[in-house]
């Protein structure tokens, strides 16, 4: 990664530590990146368990697709640099919600390992959690839930991810969700079920 541009930087720790937090929240920071093609589900599956943590009285915090390109990333298209500049503003603000101690969901295609495995080295090792949302590509087109699938085979988008981009699929995510095999319900609680099993929040 590049130096920063300022010179004379000091870095700052704050006075509440992680293990501070951890005890204060009832649970420890994460971040939950999903990743997968447009139409796989990330963003269903993300609100499920969004929903199933905040019912839990937790802090979690979704940051999605789209939302960030109104502001944080709103200069940015997606070429290859801008789609690695995109995931690497997301990934900074990850690594400081979950300092924060919050359970941060990501779910962005985010279709580069390299662009993934950077936002994980950015983290403490255990606190950025692969969720791989796989389903085969007819799949997500026949879903096609914002129609962007039809619009890129007419040839009205281009640089579609699965269309005319690729997808480096994860090698070793920490889970992988078949939402071609299995039901949104199933998909959410295993992503729990994770987090209760490597103690990020407590055994319901
Ligand atoms: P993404 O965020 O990956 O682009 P979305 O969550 O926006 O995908 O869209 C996925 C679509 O697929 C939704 O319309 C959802 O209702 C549907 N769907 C059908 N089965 C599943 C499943 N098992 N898991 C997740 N989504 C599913």
């Amino acid at each position: 990664m590049d130096a920063p541009k300022s010179q004379n930087l000091t870095w700052h720790a704050g006075h509440l530590t992680r293990d501070d937090r951890t005890r204060i929240y009832g649970h420890r920071g994460a971040t939950l990146w999903f990743t997968g093609l447009s139409g796989s589900g990330k963003s269903t599956v993300a609100r499920k368990v969004e929903l199933a943590l905040a019912d839990r009285n937790h802090h979690v915090y979704t940051l999605d697709g789209d939302n960030v390109r109104h502001g944080l990333c709103r200069d940015l298209g997606f070429s290859p640099a801008d789609r690695t500049e995109n995931i690497r503003r997301i990934g900074e603000v990850c690594k400081l919600f979950t300092d924060a101690g919050t359970l941060t969901l990501a779910a962005f295609v985010s279709p580069y390992r390299s662009d993934r495995d950077a936002v994980r080295a950015l983290m403490p090792a255990g606190d950025f959690i692969e969720v791989y949302v796989a389903a085969d590509l007819s799949v997500c087109e026949a879903r096609d839930p914002k129609g962007l699938y039809q619009q890129a085979r007419a040839g009205k988008i281009g640089e579609f991810t699965g269309i005319s981009a690729p997808y480096e699929a994860p090698e070793q995510p920490e889970i992988t969700l078949r939402t071609d095999q299995e039901d949104v319900d199933a998909s959410a609680a295993r992503v729990l079920a994770y987090l209760e099993a490597h103690g990020h929040v407590p055994k319901r």
